[in-house]
């Protein structure tokens, strides 16, 4: 686990708490056979593909595939991370979280950091509201000053240590960790300099980092950001996610390419938009917004740069597409991005303007006949062959057959392929190997793992997964009661995770008593298995150089126990 929360605490959290009262509060439940079943909350659907089991502590979505223990329900309903969503069960079960002395370093060492954030964040506003000429560039701009307080936008002075004369030496240090100096010949100085300062909030609405804007024409660069720290992964945050969630009742969300842009919607009434920091749209950024809209609209500028924005963001869109989300792209008028264009249209023809967004389906294909002469059979053969590549990066489902379609369509040439299933299907336990029909039995109901003779060798078998089951096993032992999704816990940090989730819900159908009896013909199985593998190396070792008399006497064994 990543974080120094105790596993053995999680353990026991997860045992103390119901997984149906933290679901049920948030989603309207209802009794399906011995779990149940309702709307799921992390994609949009009419028909009920979600269950939370109480026997096992976990939810499950057989439509987009999200799952896991309560720990991880609050995590994606709520965007919390790891630690927030341990305490906030914690908090409903009373009980205090254990935090290891490193935590507690790690959690005063952050606070620091915040605090400083916080404090050059007041320091910038103060700055501002006593420059009278930087207040009259933001009116000329349409920036008020209460869309100023809301964004607690600021002012940088023009001066090399304007900040870092405000805070005592042994704070320098912090300073420097927020990103707030430069150095150079061994000096340091202030980052930020005679410009306009947007603070960087996290999701909880904290100052993480700072975008600066030049002030004066000449001034370069336009923008600079604070660099990545401990607190600011680019990547990872949007500009205005936490303003856009508070205040949104949409469904969708927007997502600019500038802060000015984010600040002119707001204060024109649309509050749902966000603005990626610098950086392309990355999967993280979608996945994040999906989380909390069901559609995406993209509104670049209209030049050729924002033509690139666009194109960058279909591209890491299109692996992430489901079924059930939308994503559309708006390109305004040529010169115009959102924000000139919201202040000298006006907040409807602006919404106008987003209800012409092209939808996703239709971009994909305009930028794959980019430069195709259709009425050819050449053009035809060649949109065909270049929507092959964009295709493929689509996740199977309804979205991609239609798209499929079209190409065949208006190319002409038909690719024969199976109708691919619209809902995730729960893996057949027939369709498994022995060894993962192994896993999801002892996932499913931890206590079979008492059933495992320890003779059991499955190093010795041609699967993959020995070492998982050993850990199982070794969990199980030491916490004989754990549920399935505490035991699901203890993997959250592995690569195998989300396959573990998977092989959860194989054997669902099933009361225990029919478990114990397919782990039972399991284990026969696999100890067949196993003898026969050993029996395999016992004699191609015969046959290279003899065997010693210990090793005739265990194949002699081995053979009888095959027969019997
Ligand atoms: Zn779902």
């Amino acid at each position: 686990m990543a974080t120094s929360i105790p596993n053995a605490f999680i353990d026991d959290l997860l045992n103390r708490i119901d997984i149906y009262d933290v679901v049920a509060p948030r989603v309207s439940l209802k009794k399906a056979g011995k779990d149940y079943s309702g709307l799921c909350p992390f994609h949009h659907e009419n028909t009920p593909s979600f269950t939370v089991s109480q026997q096992k502590q976990f939810f499950h979505c057989f439509g987009c595939g999200q799952s896991g223990s309560a720990i991880g329900f609050l995590m994606a309903f709520e965007g919390l991370d790891f630690v927030d969503a341990v305490k906030e069960l914690a908090q409903q079960a009373g009980i205090e979280v254990p935090l290891t002395q490193v935590n507690k370093q790690q959690q005063h060492d952050r606070n620091n950091l915040y605090a400083i954030t916080e404090k050059v964040t007041r320091i910038y506003q103060q700055q501002l509201k006593n420059n009278n000429k930087i207040i009259d560039y933001l009116k000329n701009r349409g920036i008020d000053g209460k869309t100023c307080q809301t964004f607690q936008i600021g002012y940088a002075e023009d001066s090399w240590d304007g900040i870092a004369k405000r805070f005592p030496n042994e704070q320098q240090g912090l300073l420097d960790r927020c990103g707030l100096l430069s150095h150079s010949n061994q000096k340091s100085y202030d980052k930020f300099r005679n410009r306009l300062m947007f603070p960087i909030h996290d999701r909880r609405g904290r100052v993480i980092a700072f975008g600066g804007r030049a002030v004066d024409d000449e001034q370069q660069p336009k923008y600079l950001n604070s660099p990545e720290t401990d607190l600011f992964h680019k990547g990872r945050e949007l500009y205005g996610y936490h303003l856009a969630r508070k205040h949104s009742t949409a469904d969708h969300v927007i997502v600019v390419e500038g802060y000015m842009d984010v600040l002119a919607l707001h204060q024109h009434g649309i509050k749902n938009a966000v603005a990626t920091l610098g950086t392309a749209t990355s999967s993280e950024h979608i996945a994040l917004l999906f989380k909390s809209w069901s559609k995406v609209i993209f509104c670049f500028d209209g030049d050729a740069a924002g033509q690139k924005a666009a194109k960058k963001a279909l591209l890491t869109a299109l692996p992430l597409y489901l079924d059930d989300k939308i994503i559309e792209f708006l390109f305004l008028p040529e010169d115009h991005d959102p924000d000139s264009y919201v202040n000298q249209y006006g907040q409807n023809q602006f919404l106008q303007q987003l209800n012409q967004a092209v939808p996703l389906s239709q971009y994909l294909l305009d930028t794959i006949s980019t430069g195709i002469d259709l009425q050819t059979l050449d053009g035809k053969a060649q949109l065909y062959e270049r929507a092959k590549d964009y295709l493929k990066q689509l996740p199977s489902g309804a979205f991609r057959q239609i798209m499929q379609n079209k190409v065949s369509q208006i190319s002409g040439i038909v690719q024969h392929s199976r109708p691919t299933a619209r809902h995730q299907q729960r893996p057949k336990s027939t369709h498994l190997n022995p060894m993962r029909r192994l896993l999801s039995l002892i996932l499913n109901q931890p206590s079979l793992c008492e059933q495992i003779p320890k003779s059991l060798e499955f190093g010795l078998l041609p699967y993959k997964g020995a070492e998982i089951i050993n850990k199982v096993i070794e969990i199980q032992a030491d916490y004989p009661q754990i549920n399935p999704a505490a035991l699901l816990e203890h993997f959250r940090d592995s690569d195998y995770v989300s396959n573990l989730n998977r092989l959860m819900v194989v054997y669902d159908h099933m009361d225990a008593a029919e478990l114990a009896s397919e782990m039972a013909d399991l284990i026969a199985h696999l100890e067949q298995l196993t003898t026969t593998s050993k029996v395999n190396q016992l004699r191609e070792k015969q046959l290279q150089g003899g065997l010693t008399d210990l090793e005739k006497q265990q194949l002699v064994a081995l053979l009888t126990k095959k027969i019997k």
